[in-house]
């Protein structure tokens, strides 16, 4: 079997979804997404030249095949990886549906069928913890038993009256200097308590500060949450410090969260061996993909990390991804960020999502099909459907 073809279409959801498509000399295909970023679909295109005319099985040479030969490109990390991920999710697919096997079964089989994920919310613009526990309620009223808020969004005038009110009290405080005024500290601290109020003790609660704040203010604000349970505290640090990421991990019983800007088994390296987090979230269309996710799973349960990955991908990754996670001993639960984008589940023909998990079905690969019309509906203006008019 050889590999004669790659194509795309960008799918227009909350984010761009790029999906990949494999063709094959003997007719048998597979379909894979790569995460959204400028650039993307266009890298996709310059690796095919790479992987034409190779057998589709061989799926970690092709993906170190890749990997050193967009070098150039900047295969360390970022578009060139998220990229080269997309292909390798088709490929694993490919390969299931050439082996009439499931991909979890490729991955040493499943420790669950039903993957939990947890729903990213959005209370709108309000930002009240009254706005926070409305959602939060209608969203655990739909079954999910797992749901994030973020903690960092409130709206500019907010943000501003805080700098403003505390400029004159405490110097230190201004917009870009990443500090938490205390008012601002106990604002958050409210939204936090409305929602665990609203959801009882049993709910899994997650809040994720987007890399916003300094080492210091951002650890008194994981304290004053330790009384809520979390599930975990996300991005507090800006990412690339992995010792001013520990010092944070180090000094709170709020579990910490982080992975998602990483790349690559490198990419985990220091945040796994300095147990720099409690908990890692690699984006798997975009850190390099299923075999490297399950490395980085693997090489985390070394040091007693769960896995929770990040995920904003369309039904096509985000099962691909869950039967990996499926295979992972310590995973812990998966983003699922299109709560509020209600045709996500329409664009595949099977069912996805009951009560707050992802019900793997037997069939092989990923085990989707793409549901032509509602794909064809959303195409992303300007680009072509999977080769077509090419
Ligand atoms: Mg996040």
């Amino acid at each position: 079997m050889k590999i004669t073809d790659v194509q795309t279409a960008v799918i227009t959801g909350n984010f761009d979804w790029v999906l990949v498509k494999i063709v094959t000399d003997e007719g048998v295909t597979g379909l894979g997404e790569a995460y959204w970023g400028v650039g993307v679909n266009e890298l996709v295109h310059k690796c095919k030249p790479l992987i034409i005319g190779e057998n589709p099985i061989n799926v970690g040479m092709l993906y170190e095949k890749m990997i050193r030969g967009m070098s150039g490109a900047g295969s360390i990390g970022g578009a060139t990886v998220t990229a080269i991920s997309g292909i390798e999710l088709a490929l694993w697919d490919l390969v299931g549906n050439a082996l009439n096997t499931p991909i979890s079964t490729l991955f040493g089989g499943r420790f669950r069928d039903k993957i939990r994920i947890y729903a990213d919310c959005h209370a709108g613009d309000e930002y009240t913890p009254e706005a926070y526990a409305k959602k939060a309620r209608e969203v655990v009223d739909a079954g999910f038993t797992a749901i994030k808020f973020d903690l960092d969004q409130q709206n500019d005038e907010r943000r501003k009256l805080w700098v403003d009110e505390d400029l004159g009290r405490h110097h230190k405080f201004e917009p870009y200097n990443r500090t938490i005024p205390p008012s601002q500290r106990e604002y958050m601290e409210s939204l936090c308590a409305a929602v665990r109020e609203e959801v009882g003790p049993d709910i899994m609660l997650a809040m994720d500060c987007h890399w916003r704040y300094t080492t210091h203010d951002v650890t008194l604000l994981a304290q004053d949450l330790e009384k809520y349970n979390l599930m975990w505290l996300e991005d507090p640090v800006p990412p690339e410090n992995i010792k001013a990421q520990a010092r944070v991990t180090n000094n709170t019983r709020t579990p910490i969260c982080t992975g998602e800007n990483r790349y690559r088994k490198h990419g985990y390296q220091e945040l796994i061996e300095m147990h720099a987090a409690d908990i890692i979230a690699p984006d798997i269309p975009k850190m390099g993909g299923l075999l490297e996710a399950k490395k980085v799973a693997d090489w985390a349960d070394v040091y007693y990390i769960p896995i929770a990955p990040h995920n904003v991908s369309s039904p096509i990754g985000t099962v691909a991804a869950a039967h990996v996670c499926a295979s992972m001993s310590n995973f812990l639960v998966m983003e699922y960020h299109a709560y509020d984008v209600k045709w996500w589940e329409t664009l595949v023909n099977e069912p996805v999502i009951q009560d707050g998990f992802i019900h793997l079905n037997d069939k092989p690969g990923h085990g989707l099909t793409l549901n032509e019309d509602v794909a064809r509906a959303h195409l992303k203006e300007g680009t072509t459907y999977f080769g077509e008019g090419i």
